[in-house]
């Protein structure tokens, strides 16, 4: 893996190259971005981080008094930044149900493909028969089990930090446009404001594409069966999982503290796509928007009757 880290190339023949300031772009960071493109189908650009790739989304295409329709139960940190950030400088946000259409009169469409912690997933037929233009949070789905362009969706954004690094030891984010000339008007607000991916941290975007397949199937395997598992369970009362890839929910009777809490293999920890199972309750930090008993459950890839043994102790107290 070969990670260019200069910061600045000379010109050549005494003008600018592709490669000049690392702000604007850096061959690592080409080479991630062309990996990422070619599995989506789009044009891709890196960013420091999927929270750095909303909010310059949001920023590069809509302006003061524009209106969002964003999915109900989707990350919460995207509803906390427009409502309580980019709210202050005019944007305006209103919530739907992603399994249906989109409401009239607003300018951008924001879906999650699952939801994160609902795992809801979207109508995205009725979402690009909408005016507005779409875009697909594909964090959770990631290009192997959804491609969001070829569905008609403008854009596919991710928190590369999840699935796509993979090993919970990387920041990034990514956006996957359909159009060039949105690839150029995001690249230009990246580069005049500067959330750029680092070369080392886009060099982990590439290592990890090349294992994204391999890691996610075996993760929808070993999900399939602890939701089943939990299914049937006496002390859960709802199994929340759309059939691929690693990430469920569950509600438990009372108190999820002492469960996540009591596990041994399953670290309690927030974030999810790791190799390591996580698992953290979402109330600690959503409060009142998600059931107060809500475990949400990030699988990797240990064994599943390992994963499962020590769900089973913990849920024994
Ligand atoms: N989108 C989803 C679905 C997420 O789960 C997260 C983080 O948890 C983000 C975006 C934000 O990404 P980051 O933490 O890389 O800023």
């Amino acid at each position: 893996m070969s990670v260019d880290r200069r910061s600045v190339w000379p010109y050549v023949d005494g003008e600018p190259g592709e490669f000049l300031y690392s702000r604007y772009a850096h061959p690592t960071g080409v080479e991630a971005e062309q990996k990422l493109g070619a599995l989506e189908g789009g044009e891709a650009l890196l960013f420091s981080s999927g929270s750095a790739a909303t909010f310059a989304l949001l920023l590069a295409l809509l302006e003061p008094g524009k209106t969002v329709a964003l999915a109900e139960g989707c990350y919460f940190g995207t509803g906390v930044m427009m409502r309580e950030e980019l709210g202050r400088w005019g944007l305006r946000c209103v919530e739907f149900d992603q399994t249906g259409p989109p409401p009239p009169d607003v300018d951008l469409v924001w879906l999650e493909a699952p939801s994160n912690p609902f795992l809801t997933m979207p109508d995205l037929e009725a979402a690009v028969a909408h005016p507005a233009r779409v875009v697909v949070d594909s964090t959770a789905a990631t290009p192997v089990y959804l491609r969001p362009l070829e569905h008609g969706a403008d854009f596919a954004l991710h928190s590369a930090t999840k699935y796509l690094t993979g090993h919970s030891d990387a920041l990034a984010g990514a956006i996957v446009c359909r159009d060039a000339a949105d690839r150029e008007r995001l690249w230009r607000f990246r580069q005049r404001t500067g959330p750029t991916c680092s070369a080392d941290v886009a060099a982990l975007v590439t290592r990890g594409i090349k294992t994204l397949r391999t890691r996610i199937e075996r993760q929808t395997e070993t999900a399939t069966t602890v939701a089943d598992r939990l299914r049937s369970h006496p002390r859960v009362e709802i199994v929340r999982y759309p059939g691929f890839g690693g990430l469920l929910s569950f509600d438990v009777d009372g108190d999820p503290l002492p469960i996540e809490r009591a596990t041994r293999l399953v670290k309690n920890a927030t974030s999810l796509g790791g190799v390591d199972t996580t698992m953290e309750s979402r109330h600690r930090w959503e409060g009142d928007r998600v059931p107060v008993g809500l475990l949400r459950l990030s699988v990797g890839l240990e064994d599943a009757d390992a994963i499962w043994a020590d769900l089973e102790q913990a849920l024994a107290g």
